[in-house]
């Protein structure tokens, strides 16, 4: 497969059309970003670790019944990916409270939500991908009734399995976010699964493992996610 045009360049990957037109190359860099974008730094190995460990992650959820946009890892920054129509809606489901939850209710970090909790956030930098309902995401045509509702119970199955496979690493999954999109009628996973994108703590120490560990300048930024990865038996 071969890299046609640059589509689009996003905070943290690139994404090429190829010679087939249901596929396209991700190319996952070294770039990090937090706060919208506001603050991007390179950091060193992160781009080819993050696209190890998304691979990893999209092949257990694939196992366990739940379709998604992966097909093949092509090189140690590339993947290869079915072309989604994007939904530009955020799926963010959490098992603990943390992030914009606690500033927003007030609430203490790493409080078991019972049930998880399910939100949605518009996928908009410029706005800094504000809170929606589903009201909202019907009103303004960015999702209809039936795709909010395959991608609430996508997302909440998502969950169930990885929480199991970072409960066997000793961590806790606290939260994490997922962005769907249509591919020939179906609603699939697409994006990338990776530290970048949830929060794992360890289990009794609760140390930081994601990207929590850049915005709040922790330090041993990718040296945590090869930690994560290590645990769940990832070799980079
Ligand atoms: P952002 O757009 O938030 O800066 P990225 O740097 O990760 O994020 O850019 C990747 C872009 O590719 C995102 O906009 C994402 O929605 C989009 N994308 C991810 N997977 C697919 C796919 N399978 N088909 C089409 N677009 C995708
Ligand atoms: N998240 C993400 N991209 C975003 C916003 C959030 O991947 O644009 C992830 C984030 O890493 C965390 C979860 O979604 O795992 C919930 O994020 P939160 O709403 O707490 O926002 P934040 O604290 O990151 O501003």
């Amino acid at each position: 497969m071969e890299k046609r045009e640059l589509l689009y360049t996003g905070k943290a990957k690139s994404v090429y059309t190829t010679d087939e037109a249901d596929y396209l190359i991700l190319v996952f860099r070294d770039d990090t970003s937090a706060f919208d974008g506001k603050r991007i730094e390179q950091l060193a190995r992160k781009g080819r670790v993050n696209n190890a460990f998304n691979a990893f992650i999209m092949q257990k959820l694939a196992e366990a019944g739940i379709e998604t946009h992966f097909e093949r890892l092509l090189n140690p920054n590339e993947v290869v990916v079915k072309k989604l129509n994007m939904i530009p809606v955020e799926c963010v489901v959490r098992n603990y409270a943390a992030g914009s939850l606690v500033r927003r209710l007030g609430v203490t970090e790493g409080l078991e939500l019972n049930p998880p909790t399910f939100e949605l956030f518009l996928k908009n930098d410029a706005l800094g991908d504000p809170m929606i309902n589903e009201s909202h995401a019907k009103s303004f045509g960015w999702a209809t009734e039936e795709q909010l509702a395959r991608m609430k119970e996508l997302s909440f199955q998502v969950n169930n399995v990885l929480k199991e496979l970072f409960a066997a690493g000793n961590m806790l999954l606290v939260d994490f976010k997922l962005e769907f999109g249509e591919f020939h009628d179906r609603i699939i996973l697409g994006d990338e699964f990776s530290p970048d994108g949830c929060r794992l703590w360890d289990k009794e120490t609760r140390k930081k493992l994601d990207k929590d560990r850049f915005r709040q300048g922790l330090g041993d930024v990718v040296e945590a996610y090869e930690e994560v990865g290590h645990r769940l038996g990832i070799t980079f």
